[in-house]
């Protein structure tokens, strides 16, 4: 699902453009029909903190399924222990490979999976740019070689990183490199669903035959297969107990279970549990930590959600002329100049008025009031204003400058303060 959704969401069109696209030259993102600007980056912050709250909550509650099941490193290692297994064959075949001398059928085999894993890994790597770059324009100039130095950059850059942690990293990144590791135990408790065996039913461990009643030779129903340590990602032995190194992706469960069947066991020796159940005690789901994180999630996705659906249309910035405070016309008049940039958020072009409040009606606006300005543009705009200082009572007065439009009939406004000087 995680791939999929990685992989097909650059293709998905919104109107003339792709839907999910960070368009890093214009300094803008869209995600479907939202543009968050520079200016919104606090959007974008929340939605990191969002992601961060949501992840202790799923950890709190269902221990590390993030690692196990969505983290891309643990995904793609997957993708290219598939590949290995269906190329080389089983762990055993394959160690055997290994050891063999460079034989015509070695080759042939370590080729393809090589050849398999930089075939995933540039495709990874396509559509890892392809939320920087257009889907249809990257993938058509880069096989024309059309594409510029940057593109290429990133492209081999992203194959060679995909390559070397799925390939040839995979546990280590986990194991040593990973953040996420060192801090998982602060959210875990008692109650936290971890990949857990059960050795009051395991131990003693022992080989046996089928036929043999473990009982009679006081054996527990572990059989001391390996299988469980065989197929886990990071090497680890999950009968030692819960170990920072498990990544809960539930191998061990499934090689466990396939065990257990073939001996006519129940299966669960290895399982997804709590140490309370482990332990003969009754799970308790709703605890405080849990539900804070719960009510922390809730609000920020409100906040978000709000936010996102007022994000201004318009945005206007004024810079006063940093040459002169002031001057003075030959009608004896005082005048303020000022730049006003007049940002179009929107994916259309729109029609803006101009106005200022806080000075007399008389004031004279000297230039445009009225503007057209293209979607996603800003507009600079050099501006006076002049007025009667003795209409005015201090050398200094507040002013707001106001830009307004219609956008499907809702008038839109963006306000900005600046101060006008008479003295
Ligand atoms: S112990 Fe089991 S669940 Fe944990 S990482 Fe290894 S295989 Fe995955
Ligand atoms: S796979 Fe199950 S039976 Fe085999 S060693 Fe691991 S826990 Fe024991």
């Amino acid at each position: 699902m995680t791939i999929l959704f990685f992989l097909l969401l650059p293709w998905i069109p919104w109107g003339n453009r792709q839907a999910v696209w960070f368009n890093l030259s214009e300094q803008k993102f869209h995600v479907f029909g939202l543009v968050i600007w520079p200016q919104d980056l606090t959007l974008l912050a929340g939605l990191f903190v969002i992601a961060a709250v949501g992840l202790f909550f799923i950890t709190t509650y269902l221990g590390r399924v993030w690692c196990g099941y969505t983290c891309p490193q643990t995904v793609w290692t997957f993708i290219f222990i598939w590949l290995e297994e269906k190329i080389e064959g089983a762990r055993n075949k394959r160690i055997k490979l290994d050891q063999m001398p460079w034989t015509r059928d070695k080759v042939v085999r370590k080729t393809l999976k090589h050849s398999a894993w930089v075939l995933v890994s540039l495709v990874t790597a396509l559509t890892f740019v392809s939320y920087f770059v257009p889907a249809t324009t990257l993938y058509k100039q880069f096989f024309l070689f059309e594409s510029s130095a940057g593109v290429y950059f990133w492209v081999v850059f992203f194959t060679i990183a995909t390559y070397g942690n799925a390939g040839w990293m995979r546990e280590i990144m986990c194991i040593h490199m990973c953040p996420y590791a060192r801090f998982q135990a602060s959210m875990f408790d008692k109650n936290t669903y971890i990949v857990g065996y059960d050795s009051k039913r395991g131990e003693k461990r022992g080989p046996r035959s089928r036929k043999t009643d473990p009982k009679a030779l006081e054996l527990g129903d572990c059989i001391d297969c390996d299988l469980c340590v065989q197929v886990c990602p990071t090497g680890i032995d999950i009968r030692n107990g819960l170990q920072y190194e498990c990544i809960n992706c539930g191998a061990c469960i499934d090689a466990c279970d396939n065990t257990m069947e073939r001996m006519g066991y129940d299966k669960g020796l290895i399982s997804y549990t709590t140490e309370n159940k482990l332990e003969g005690n009754a799970a308790k789901i709703l605890r405080p930590k849990l539900v804070g994180y719960g009510v922390g999630l809730i609000v920020m996705l409100l906040l978000f959600i709000y936010g996102a659906a007022n994000i201004a249309p318009v945005r206007l910035d004024v810079i006063r002329d940093r040459n002169q405070l002031f001057r003075e016309t030959d009608q004896g008049l005082v005048e303020n100049t000022y730049t006003l940039k007049i940002l179009n958020k929107t994916e259309q072009p729109h029609h803006y008025t101009l106005s200022v409040t806080g000075l007399p009606k008389d004031v004279q606006w000297l230039g445009r009031q009225q503007i057209e300005v293209a979607a996603g543009e800003v507009l600079s705009l050099p501006m006076s204003l002049a007025v009667d200082p003795y209409q005015l009572g201090r050398s200094m007065t507040k002013i707001d400058f106001i830009v307004s439009t219609t956008i499907n009939g809702n008038i839109e406004t963006a306000k900005q303060e600046s101060r006008f000087f008479s003295e």
